[in-house]
């Protein structure tokens, strides 16, 4: 990564979808390199990055229980499959030389040790790429709330939301191509303005503990790094 990156620790929201690569379901195996690769890169600079993995390209609750399923029910196979997607992204990223360790909100001691914050915040520390799994542990949530909490908790100075376009938009770009991007907004615009950036609840977390969101595309090779150091596109929310 050639230029510094003025955050110290960030807390990287990695989608489930991200891993799918152009798969429809599943881990596509060159999308998880690809990604920790990515996480390397910037874990390698120097930077502190703590991982949150969503859990979309195995299970969603809502999806499920649309089925019938009830939704705590579905909400724990939702949680497990980002413990899943949280031990490939390690696995990867260990196997590529990164020092990575997965923790998991729900208690599986013979699968991965717990999140505990002390734990995570001690590994951090030590340089370790931490990937905090299981969303908060509990059903009607996301993990992108996961993320705000773990950022906030973590001391994170960003969250970087890595999304599957460059930013935020007026409306959506695959939909309506007269949207525009914005470079900067605050956290009440987005809430006032029902942008969908990330869910109610992530987005009031991160505004009351003074948290930017970044949002970046996650799909392009070196898209961390280039957004960590102001080289990519992407739209920063910030304080009101
Ligand atoms: N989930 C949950 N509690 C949490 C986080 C996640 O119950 O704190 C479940 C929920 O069912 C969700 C699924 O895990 O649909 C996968 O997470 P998410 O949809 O946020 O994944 P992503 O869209 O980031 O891939």
């Amino acid at each position: 990564m050639p230029d510094a990156s003025p955050w110290k620790r960030v807390l990287l929201k990695c989608s489930g979808e991200a891993l799918m690569g152009d798969g429809a379901f599943g881990i596509d195996f060159a999308a998880l390199e690809r990604i920790a690769g990515d996480i390397a890169e910037v874990a390698a600079s120097g930077v502190q990055v703590g991982v949150v993995v969503g859990g979309g390209n195995l299970f969603r609750g809502v999806r499920t229980a649309a089925s019938g399923m009830d939704r705590p029910s579905a909400d724990s196979l939702g949680m497990l499959a980002t413990v899943m997607n949280g031990l490939a992204l390690a696995d990867a990223l260990k196997r590529g030389g990164t020092d990575a360790v997965s923790m998991s909100a729900i208690p599986m001691p013979t699968v991965c040790p717990s999140y505990t914050r002390r734990d995570a915040m001690a590994a951090l520390a030590a340089g370790q790429v931490v990937i905090s799994t299981g969303g908060t542990g509990n059903p009607f949530f996301t993990t992108d709330t996961a993320a705000a909490l773990r950022a906030a908790e973590l001391g994170c100075d960003l969250l970087a939301k890595g999304t599957q376009v460059d930013g935020v938009y007026s409306a959506d770009p695959k939909k309506d191509p007269s949207a525009t991007r914005f470079d900067r907004l605050s956290h009440g615009e987005v809430l006032r303005r029902g942008l969908e950036v990330m869910d109610t609840a992530a987005i009031a977390l991160t505004r009351e503990n003074h948290i930017p969101v970044m949002v970046f595309d996650l799909h392009q090779q070196g898209g961390f790094a280039a957004a960590l150091t102001g080289r990519g596109l992407s739209t920063t929310i910030t304080d009101d």
